[in-house]
């Protein structure tokens, strides 16, 4: 017979059956749950219940499977063993709570369900347990609130409705005329829970349950019928997690952050989750329970309070905050509670960051021997480092916009940067406000779930509750958003559209300016221009001293590891001397791709490329030609000088000519009489030039085969230049580049007026440099022939725009029509475009390398395409092979990240099936 898969995980006293390995079984909570149990800390007792066991349900018209119950059972049992207390007993009652927890968080996705196990006559067990009868009804209050929303299913029905429970609650409290919960008594209480109940059967028809056992598995019933709400499926989408990992349920026994003034509940990071810094950073509430810290409806003190109010706990949490960074190395999220004095561990996990405080702590632990550099790297998404280079408020702009008193408030700096935008209200307001192409700030009292599309789609979040793991301080860290939290003296009126600001005369209405530095809270009424990041001002404006920037210092420690583990170079797309260096600051080692064309529109030069357009005799082109020349020259001298020795791929002349000619009348007109030609000649010249398919149509290597000068012309440009340049003593590495070539044939004729036009000027100016002739690889005939064109080509460098356009016959500019929907509806798993089609384009990539070095064994293979910058890419074209990359100059230093990381998890896989080997060979 074959053995049953194992469904139920215990966990509690010293030892429990899962480990922090398992979390694809027990989800993150449940696998660590365990762990933490494993290595000593306070858990309460409990089990979990397979993500085996959703995929079961969902498989199976909603059933479990045969043995679950009597597996529960059993796992009931030991917890009750373990805490001293029994599931329904009604003198000794054990309570319970129901927790999801899928293989990677979902902040807030699913509900938890607290204090289960309550009913008329377990209470009155918990009272004499206690002493404590409005404790007990409180909980029991709660209990059936929780259980009437999560499982009962009742809720408002829309945005605008209230919460019908906190109808009732309100109700009772303007009665009494009291102004807290807390104001209640245990008779209030009391009348509350049966007005709930009654609430529940006559709203949903539902009879609360009171069995124990029938709550249980209402419950767990809930939780994975949650795993298919819409909240999750959003959240899904957007986080990329499959719909088959299936959520966990742990069920685990409770402990109570609200018997009194010597209890409470909390949430805090190892480290400060916004800056990265190596602080204990946190909230707490005393006498509270559950989601009171996270939800925001009261305002949570900072942890290094309850180092003053309560050492002993405090110095215990710090010790367990120093266990848990020293067994999982890194930084964790942890919830905990206080019961009577005794602190509980509820959760830990590692901790969501902003991208900034993703670098510093990586490179802080590397610095503190916590972690190897190697999995510093792994630690980054190169993304991540996008954060790092973002925008600040320029100092004097913000400084001006306070004395001018529009500073409105100052609230928690939950996510750094700096952020202006127009006003939405809510996140439907927020995403179609972003659609229109203006800039949103969403503001709201607090966020849910719900907003996370209108979160993604503005440029900062604030809000006028919660604190620092509030989820819309959580969630924007997520998305690198910038956000503030928590700031209390906003009174924000949905209905009416505005804001007031407490103890200000002013007035904001929804669509007008308003700036937020998430790195210190501020809320400044009115637009502020942002500026560069201190990376940039070091690196790129030059403003700033390395020595005053201890982020740019932590930047630069990270870059250099990288550096070290990368084999992939990486080059820059850049057309002009200025851009050149901003790439070099950034870590460029060459130009991979330099756009001759990008050159023609500057100055006077537009009207000379013209001149050669329109020309109809050889000797017309050539003296307009000769008009550029000393241009194009002057462009590769700047180029090659800030290069200083670097390669750099210059590419000849590309897109389709009508791309240089005029449109409009008018434009016609006055190009017609700057020519000294007919207009109607020059129409007709221009209208002989369109073409129905311009990207398959005259262009690339063709033009020069077509018109030899135009090849000779910028060869000359370039060999001169580079001459030049020599003769100051600056090295240079000029790389000609052909493009679209699809027969050796075609790349042979551009190659030879090139070789020709190099020894002219070679022996004209009496000295010599070295240079390549190599081509683009951009058609998929050129891919597959590429044995035959390495016989001629010295390099390759792919260009995946055309690559891509050709191989999928889809043009890029007219894909904007469908190409969202094939992403949308899964046809595609990304855009081409932005990721390499690993499996088509690559392929024809793979294709074209192997011929290639085929012929000629060291060919120096690169990419220039858009993806050059896409970390996916880069990792794609390391396990091809590639000799480099090439991207804009702001995604170099995500491309060396993304260089680096793609060796290090190479190595990881490579370590890994060693030792799968290893393991079998034993067997
Ligand atoms: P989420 O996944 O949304 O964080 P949790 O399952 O962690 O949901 O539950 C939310 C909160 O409920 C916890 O932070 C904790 O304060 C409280 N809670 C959950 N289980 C228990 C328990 N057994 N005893 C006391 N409090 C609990
Ligand atoms: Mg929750
Ligand atoms: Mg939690």
């Amino acid at each position: 017979m074959a053995k049953q898969p194992k469904y139920v995980y215990f966990f509690g006293g010293k030892k429990a059956e899962g480990k922090a390995e398992m979390k694809a079984l027990l989800g993150g909570k449940g696998a660590n749950l365990a762990e933490m149990v494993n290595i000593g800390l306070p858990v309460p007792a409990g089990f979990t219940i397979t993500t085996e066991v959703c995929t079961y349900y969902y498989e199976n018209k909603k059933k479990y499977p045969k043995q679950l119950q009597a597996d529960v059972l059993a796992a009931m049992k030991k917890v009750e063993a373990v805490m001293g207390a029994k599931f329904g007993d009604p003198q000794n009652p054990l309570l319970v709570s129901v927790r999801s927890g899928a293989r990677a968080s979902m902040p807030g996705m699913m509900d938890t369900i607290l204090n289960l196990g309550l009913n008329d006559v377990t209470v009155e067990g918990l009272i004499k347990k206690t002493n404590n009868p409005r404790f007990a009804y409180d909980s029991y209050r709660r209990f059936v609130q929780m259980y009437g929303d999560v499982v009962l299913g009742l809720k408002p029905v829309d945005k605008h409705d209230e919460d019908p429970f906190e109808v009732i609650l309100h109700k009772k409290k303007e009665k009494h005329g009291f102004k807290l919960d807390t104001e209640l008594t245990a008779e209030h209480l009391k009348e509350l829970v049966a007005e709930f109940k009654a609430a529940i059967k006559e709203h949903t028809g539902n009879e609360f349950p009171n069995d124990p056992m029938e709550q249980l598995w209402g419950a767990i019933g809930a939780v994975f019928g949650s795993w298919m709400n819409e909240r999750a499926i959003v959240y899904r989408k957007l986080n990329d997690i499959p719909a088959s990992w299936g959520t966990a349920v742990n069920v685990q026994s409770m402990v109570f952050g609200n018997m009194g003034e010597d209890s409470g509940t909390g949430v805090a990071f190892t480290r400060d989750a916004a800056s990265g810094e190596n602080v204990f950073y946190g909230e707490y509430l005393f006498n509270a329970q559950g989601e009171d810290v996270v939800a925001g409806t009261r305002t949570p003190h900072p942890i290094s309070e309850l180092a003053k109010e309560n050492p002993k706990i405090y110095k215990e949490l710090d010790k367990i905050r120093k266990i848990l960074e020293k067994h999982y190395k890194d930084m964790m999220d942890i919830e905990f509670t206080i019961q009577q004095g005794k602190l509980w561990m509820l959760q830990c996990r590692v901790g969501k960051r902003t991208g900034f405080a993703a670098v510093k702590m990586a490179v802080d632990m590397v610095k503190e021997k916590l972690i190897e550099k190697e999995e510093a790297i792994r630690r980054i998404e190169p993304n991540q480092l996008n954060q790092l280079l973002r925008p600040i408020f320029d100092i004097n702009e913000k400084r001006k916009a306070i004395d001018e008193g529009r500073l409105l408030a100052k609230g928690l700096n939950a996510g750094p940067g700096a952020a202006s935008g127009r006003i939405a209200l809510s996140a439907q307001d927020a995403e179609e406000m972003a659609a229109q192409g203006d800039p949103v700030i969403l503001v709201r009292i607090e966020t849910s779930p719900e907003d996370i599309k209108g979160m993604n789609a503005s440029e900062g979040i604030l809000t006028a509750r919660g604190g620092m793991t509030s989820h819309a301080a959580l969630v924007a860290r997520q998305m690198g958003k910038v956000c503030v939290a928590g700031c209390g003296s906003l009174k924000i009126n949905y209905k009416e559209g505005k804001i007031e600001v407490e103890g200000k005369d002013i007035v904001l209405k929804e669509g007008d300016y308003i700036s937020i530095d998430g790195s210190t809270g501020e809320v400044i009424a009115g637009k502020i221009e942002t500026k560069p990041s201190e990376v940039i001002q070091v690196l790129i404006d030059k403003t700033l001293s390395p020595k005053e920037s201890s982020i740019y210092q932590t930047y630069e420690s990270l870059m250099k590891w990288a550096d070290s583990f990368r084999r992939l170079r990486i080059r820059t797309n850049a057309d002009q001397p200025d851009q050149a260096l901003n790439a070099i600051a950034f870590g460029a080692e060459g130009i991979g791709l330099c756009r001759t064309e990008h050159m023609f529109f500057g100055g006077d030069r537009i009207l000379s490329v013209r001149k050669m357009i329109v020309s109809d005799t050889l000797e017309d082109r050539k003296a307009a030609l000769a008009e550029l020349l000393p241009l194009q020259r002057e462009d590769f001298y700047g180029i090659f000088k800030a290069m200083k020795g670097y390669p750099v791929t210059i590419r000849t002349l590309d897109p389709p000519l009508h791309e240089f000619l005029p449109h409009s009348e008018r434009e016609i007109r006055e190009l017609a009489i700057s020519l000294n030609i007919p207009e109607e000649k020059l129409v007709a010249k221009i209208n002989s030039l369109h073409e129905f398919n311009p990207m398959l149509g005259f262009r690339g290597c063709r033009l020069g085969t077509l018109y030899p000068e135009i090849t000779e012309m910028q060869a000359r440009a370039i060999i001169e230049a580079a001459c030049d340049v020599a003769a100051e003593g600056i090295k240079v590495k000029p790389e000609i580049m052909i493009p679209l070539v699809s027969d050796l044939n075609e790349f042979k004729l551009q190659e030879a007026i090139v070789r020709r036009v190099a020894d002219e000027v070679f022996k004209e100016k009496g000295r010599k440099v070295s240079y390549l002739v190599g081509t683009m690889i951009e058609l998929p005939r050129a891919c597959v022939t590429a044995d035959q064109i390495a016989k001629g080509a010295e390099f390759f460098s792919f260009g995946t725009n055309d690559l891509t356009q050709t191989t999928f016959g889809l043009s890029r500019d007219d894909s904007g029509k469908f190409l969202p929907m094939y992403v949308q509806e899964e046809i595609l798993p990304t855009d081409p475009f932005e990721a390499i089609d690993r499996s088509g384009v690559g392929e024809l990539m793979k294709i074209g390398t192997q011929k290639g070095r085929s012929t000629r064994p060291d060919l120096k293979v690169g990419i220039c395409g858009e993806h050059g910058g896409e970390p996916s890419s880069v990792e794609f074209c390391h396990l091809l092979g590639l000799n480099y990359v090439s991207c804009s100059p702001f995604r170099v230093p995500i491309a060396r990240l993304a260089a680096a990381r793609a060796v290090v998890s190479q190595n990881n896989t490579v370590k890994k099936s060693v030792k799968k080997t290893a393991a079998k060979k034993k067997k």
